[in-house]
Parts: structure tokens; sequence; C-alpha cells
């Protein structure tokens, strides 16, 4: 009966065996089994076949260390015994029948097997899986290698704003070494003193990266930070959010550009036009002051008839100088965004029927002529900037027009705006120079007169687009120029 239940149980063991064979030959693992006892392979499926290249009987012929391509791809006996009990997983290299080798991973366990101690090995080939490893690997080469090159400091942070990758403009900039990078956000930002640019501390919430955080996107807000006690800096940032496919904030990245160059040259540009506008402008005040008490003094002791018209020449060139010297720095100001418009509803009819009084004289106010539209709604301006703008082209127009010949203002409504237009029958201005007439300190060569800086225009220009209007001028030589230019009126 011994003998009969041997016979059984091979019997059932064969018949497992079978079953497990029949799995195997689908599997597209490689399945191996290695006889404890002297590591030969004692079976292999399809997929070993396939993937060694070697026949079923050639595979059955060999130990395991014949397909292994690692000299340090043995087991050590405790990874055996871990095998025998637990089962291991472990990646090593093996070889084809060609020699050719290929990473693979294998999970291997210890089983009895008709009385016999095997084990069980499934091997997967991770050729794939190795190849995306290294493509990502060299993918996060190269973003390093980019994010270093990039010339502005670049950061990206993690949804907590903890830093996640800085390139080495960042590192240099903010002067983070190993562990302030690893700081939290409130600590990073205490360290670096950031203040707005008129110095007030900006509270944590408004900061660039944390609103980016919040799913903003901040272009070009400026910061000042203090790295270090002695090193203040001027910064230009960026901030956006870094979404996923759902749209959800995985975390941020900021660009922060040192403009504290920039800064400074901004800094010394105000010193300058200060100066200009109070030293400059004081001795004229003077000459202009003192020049009327000599013209009063002559004209009660009745002097001689070249004396007065010296003096008038000179108050006529000190008020001159004066209007030269306004221009210069109010365009200035203008440029650097530092006059804001005081915006006021404006009848246009009576504002420029004002100013073409103030224009000149008697003779001159002849040949103004006005025509607005009954009804036309009022405007919104700054009537003080606005005149000035109008009043350069009225005198451009009377200055470069024959005497005596009209000049025309005239409004019609448009689109929601009105379009005043300023035309005079003058000898008009070459069609090259039309397209630089607005630029600063232009002036075409139909007439150079020693007056213009070739201001007026440009002056004219940086108003009306302050207004969020547009100028032009359109001209035929010998017939006259046409000035126009828009205005918002008021809903
Ligand atoms: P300025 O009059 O001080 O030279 P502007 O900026 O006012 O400077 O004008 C620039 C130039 O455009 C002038 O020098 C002149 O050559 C030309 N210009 C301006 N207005 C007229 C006009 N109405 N007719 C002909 N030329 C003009």
């Amino acid at each position: 009966s011994t003998i009969a239940r041997d016979v059984s149980e091979r019997k059932r063991a064969e018949e497992g065996l079978q079953k497990y064979r029949l799995l195997s030959e689908h599997a597209r693992d490689i399945i191996l089994f290695v006889r404890s006892r002297d590591q030969r392979i004692t079976a292999a499926n399809e997929a070993a076949v396939r993937a060694y290249g070697y026949s079923r009987e050639e595979i059955l012929s060999l130990r395991v260390e014949d397909l292994r391509a690692l000299e340090t791809g043995h087991l050590t006996p405790l990874q055996m015994r871990e095998a025998a009990t637990r089962g291991i997983l472990f990646e090593t290299v093996h070889r084809r029948k060609d020699g050719s080798t290929f990473p693979v991973e294998v999970s291997s366990r210890g089983a009895t097997i008709g009385g016999e101690s095997v084990l069980l090995s499934i091997v997967r080939d991770i050729t794939e899986r190795k190849q995306a490893e290294a493509e990502r690997e060299r993918l996060l080469a190269e973003l390093d290698a980019t994010l270093a090159s990039i010339a502005d400091a670049l950061i990206v942070y993690d949804p907590q704003g903890n830093i996640l990758r800085l390139n080495a403009a960042a590192e240099r900039l903010f002067g983070y070494g190993g562990s302030q990078r690893k700081a939290g956000l409130g600590e990073r930002m205490a360290s670096l003193q950031v203040r707005g640019p008129d110095g007030r501390p900006i509270p944590v919430d408004e900061l660039p990266l944390v609103r980016a955080l919040r799913g903003e996107t901040v272009v070009g807000a400026v910061a000042v930070i203090q790295p270090s006690p002695e090193r203040t800096v001027w910064l230009s940032l960026s901030a956006a959010p870094i979404r996923d496919h759902q749209g959800g904030v995985l975390g941020a990245v900021g660009t922060y550009t040192d403009i504290t160059d920039l800064h400074n040259l901004q800094e010394q540009r105000e010193d300058f036009i200060r100066t200009i506008s109070h030293d400059l402008r004081q001795p004229l005040t003077v000459i202009q002051g003192q020049t009327q008490i000599l013209q009063h003094a002559l004209a009660s002791e009745g002097g001689d008839g070249r004396n007065p018209q010296s003096l008038a020449a000179i108050l006529a060139g000190a008020k001159r100088m004066g209007s030269l010297i306004k221009d210069l720095v109010d365009s200035m100001r203008m440029e650097a965004g530092q006059l804001p418009l005081h915006w006021q509803p404006t009848d246009l009819h009576a504002f420029l029927g004002d100013v073409l009084d103030r224009a000149g004289g008697p003779d001159t106010k002849a040949r103004l002529h006005l025509t607005v539209p009954e009804g036309l709604p009022l405007a919104l301006a700054d009537s003080e900037r606005l005149e000035r703008a109008v009043m350069n082209l009225v005198t451009n127009a009377l200055k470069y027009s024959p005497e005596g010949t009209p000049v025309s203002v005239k409004v019609v409504q448009r689109d929601g705006q009105a379009v005043v237009s300023v035309s005079d029958q003058g000898s008009g201005i070459p069609p090259e120079d039309l397209p630089h007439l607005f630029e600063r300190y232009y002036r075409a060569r139909n007439e150079r007169r020693a007056e213009g800086l070739g201001l007026g225009l440009y002056i004219a220009r940086l108003i009306i687009e302050a207004h969020g209007g547009r100028i032009w001028v359109e001209s035929t030589p010998g017939q006259g120029s046409t000035f126009s230019f828009t205005v918002p009126l008021a809903k």
C-alpha cells in the first residue's frame, strides 16, 4: 500500500505540474524552475525559449548561472534562504544564446515539487522600463542643463511653496545655500525681508508665489529683497501656477530678474529731472524778473530806442528757454509715468474756444475757426494736459503756414469718441517725415526754425495716448496738413 500511495502521490504531483505547465506556457513572463540541489533548470516555458534563444532541450541542460550576464548576479546564501522562504525580487542582467544581454526583474520563491526543493523564478524583461527610465533621466538632465543656462533666476515650487528645483542664477540671486533652500516658505521669506517698491513688507498672502499657488498668474511685479545685510536687490518677478490635466495646481514656477542697476538708473534719472526743473529754472526766473525791473526803470527814464528792444529780446529768450525746459521735464515725467491724469467731464466746445482765445493776439484769432457739432456729449479728459496738446497743434499750424491763411479746428463724433482735427494751409510735410513726426526730438526737413526742440508733437502724443486716444497726421505737400486725435466721451 505504501507503493500504491507513492504512485498516486506522484501521479497527483505530475498532474499538478501539468496544470502548471499549461498555465505557464501562456504567460508573457519567463518562468523557470531551478533545482536547488544543483541549480539546474528543470522546466522553462515558451516565453523563456523565445527570450533566451535556446531550444527547450538546450535550456533544460543549462544551469541558472549560464543565463546570468553579470558576475555579481549570484544570490548570496542569505538571499537564497530568503528566496526559499518568503520569496525575493531583484534586478539583474541575463544573457541570450547569441551572447546579447537584457535587463530583467526576477521574482524567485522556493517550493517543493515531487519531494524536491526548487526555486520558481518569474523573469520579466525590463528593457523597455529601463529605456523609459534612461529617457526620463536624460530629460531631467536636459531640463537641469536648460534651467542652468537661463540667465534669469528660476525656481519650481511644490503646492506648499517648498523649493523643488532651482537654477544656478536663483542660488546666486537669493544666496540660497544648501540648508536655506530646504527651509519652508515662511522662513525663507523672513530671511529675505521681502518688501514692495514703497519699502513696506509684502504680506505673505500677497506674495506673487503665494498668489500663483492659489492659481493666479503674476507678471512683472516689483519687489525688494535683502538676502544679506549688505546686499539689497531690486527684483522684477513673475509667477504662474503649474497645472495638471484636470487644472489642479501641482505647484508654481517663479522667474526673477535682478533690476537693481535699472532701478539705480531710474533714480539717477529722477534726480536729473529734479535738477533740471528746479535748479535750471530758478536762474531763469531771476533773469526774467530783473529784466522786467530794468524795462520799467528804462520806461520811466525814457531811455533811447535800442535798449528796450534788447530787454524785450532777453525777456522773450528767457521765456522761450523756460518753456523748452518745461517741455523737456514734462516729457521725461510723462515717460516715467509720473504725471497722473486728473479726469473730468469736459465740454469740448467751451474748452476749445478758451484754448483758441489764448493762442495769440487779435491777428492770430482772426485766422482760427472752430466747428463743434450741436449736442456733442461731454468728453472725459484732463483739461490742463489736453490744452497743452491742442495748443501744440494749433501753434504749429499757425507757425508752419503763411500769415493770414485760415487754421480750422473741427470736432466730429465717431465710435463713441470725439475726433478733433487741426488743419492748416501751409507748406505741408514731406511723406518721408510723416512716420517720424511724433517721435522725440524729431524735426521735419520742411521747416527748421530755430525755436523748436522737436518735442511739441511728441508731448502731444504722450498726452493723447495717456487719455487712451490716438493721434495722426495727413498732409499733402503744398496744400497743408491736418493733425487729428481722439478723446474719449463720457458714457
Ligand atoms: P517743433 O515745432 O518744436 O520743431 P514739433 O514736435 O511740434 O516740434 O514738430 C516737429 C516737426 O514737425 C516740426 O519741426 C515741423 O517740421 C513739423 N510740423 C509740425 N507741425 C507742422 C505743420 N502744421 N505743418 C508743417 N510741418 C509741421
